[in-house]
């Protein structure tokens, strides 16, 4: 048996990152950007006004003037006017641009407005610059808004939207195949017979995946016999990235994806890893016309298969895609908790905030790793090291959030 963090390096080491494309901006929701994109201009490109107002000189009113005749109007998406007199002032409109000469927008609500002339209302006070959101004091021209490597999210978007980016390098999406193994596994609309059960997690891996951006995906199901394992696994090869298995892992007598897989002529990386959920987890690749897959044989029990794939699959796809890894999340034990096995364990926890801000993470009792209803209930696990057996209230461990 391996350590997890063997298992980690293990997969890392393998992974080569897939080719990147260009894609419409339209089409890159959730793709990880493979360029750095730089500010086309200054941001913003002049001297806004926050407030719908008036602009004028600031010097005015240092000099005690309280009343402004009105000379003109700037609205947003007209051009630049300029205050001739610095004893009148413009009517201006948020996100116009400020004119010439003004230094200062007073809002419309501090005014009193009258025959063509705006007046201060007693008590506003003001400042030089004030209602200005100057030309490029958010960014200016040049700068590096976003880095390779970050997903294309709304707000990455709406960035790369804002400095005219109609088409984005991204990496290539992953082609994923699902196959999940079982005789006693049916479909969801069957009415199983009493030895028979539903299949879920076929559904809940591409869920996952779809929710953590990975929406390339395709599913089947085969019965637990050797030929049909090896044949699946072989057309599976020719056309797939990434091959995710599940079930048949372990050492039952029909468990037979060990043998079909390296009959298919994937290269075993390891089994075994020393923790719970989890443990039978098989990983190897395949190298075939200059091309990789990369294939995960998952346990089939629903709790050992979803946390597998959080803990190492997703991952691995980020890795893939040269997504630069986020900050690990931490919470803290609700409850002290024991854990005898050496073995690494990944604890499905409710995860709850007190007023002060921090994560607390509350074990959930549950049955064995066929349990999956209760850990419907759960927003993750916590990773509890493999060689300590008490873990005490308050202490903090890395959290891993389930994809959602
Ligand atoms: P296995 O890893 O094939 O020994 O399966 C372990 C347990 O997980 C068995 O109880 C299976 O019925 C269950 N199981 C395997 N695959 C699935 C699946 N796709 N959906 C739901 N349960 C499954
Ligand atoms: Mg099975």
């Amino acid at each position: 048996m391996i350590t997890v963090e063997e298992a980690e390096q293990l997969i890392a080491s393998r992974l080569e990152p897939l080719p990147s494309e260009t894609v419409s901006i339209e089409n890159a929701a959730e793709r990880v950007l493979m360029e750095s994109l730089q500010a086309d201009r200054d941001l913003p490109p002049f001297n806004r006004s926050t407030f719908d107002g008036i602009a004028l000189s600031y010097g005015a009113i240092e000099q005690g003037q309280r009343a402004f005749p009105i000379v003109g109007t700037g609205f947003a998406g007209s051009p630049k006017l300029e205050l001739t007199d610095p004893k009148t002032c413009v009517e201006i409109m948020t996100g116009a641009p400020l004119p010439d000469n003004a230094d200062c927008v007073v809002k419309i609500e501090d005014l009193d407005i009258e025959n063509g002339s705006a007046r201060i209302k007693d008590g506003v006070s003001l400042s030089i610059g004030y209602g200005v959101h100057p030309q490029a004091s958010d960014s200016a021209k040049g700068r590096t808004l976003l880095e390779r490597g970050c997903r294309l999210s709304a707000k990455e978007l709406s960035v790369a939207a804002s400095i005219g980016k109609a088409a984005l390098v991204v990496s290539k999406q992953p082609r994923i195949s699902i196959l999940t193994t079982g005789d006693e596994l049916v479909a969801v609309e069957a009415s199983p017979l009493p030895h028979q059960i539903r299949r879920s997690n076929d559904l809940a891996l591409q869920t996952a995946l779809q929710a953590a951006g990975y929406t390339n995906v395709s599913r089947s199901h085969i019965v637990d016999d050797l030929e049909e394992t090896q044949h699946a696994v072989t057309s599976v090869l020719k056309r797939a990235d990434v091959l995710i298995l599940a079930g048949g892992v372990s050492k039952g007598k029909r468990d037979f994806l060990p043998e079909a897989l390296e009959a298919a002529g994937v290269d075993k990386a390891f089994q075994w890893i020393s923790q719970r959920p989890g443990k039978p987890l098989w990983f190897g690749d395949c190298k075939r016309d200059g091309r990789r897959t990369y294939v995960f044989a998952l346990p089939g029990n629903p709790v050992s298969c979803f946390t597998c794939l959080h803990r190492y699959v997703l991952p691995a796809l980020d890795r893939l895609c040269g997504k630069r890894p986020g900050e690990a999340r931490y919470a803290k034990l609700a409850s002290e908790f024991q854990f005898k096995p050496p073995l690494t364990l990944f604890l499905p926890v409710l995860l709850s905030s007190d007023s002060s801000g921090q994560s607390w993470a509350e074990p959930l009792p549950f049955n064995t790793s066929g349990d999956y209803i209760s850990v419907a209930r759960t927003q993750g696990f916590i990773e509890l090291p493999k060689d300590e057996i008490n873990f005490a209230k308050g202490a903090p461990f890395p959290f891993t959030p389930w994809s959602i």
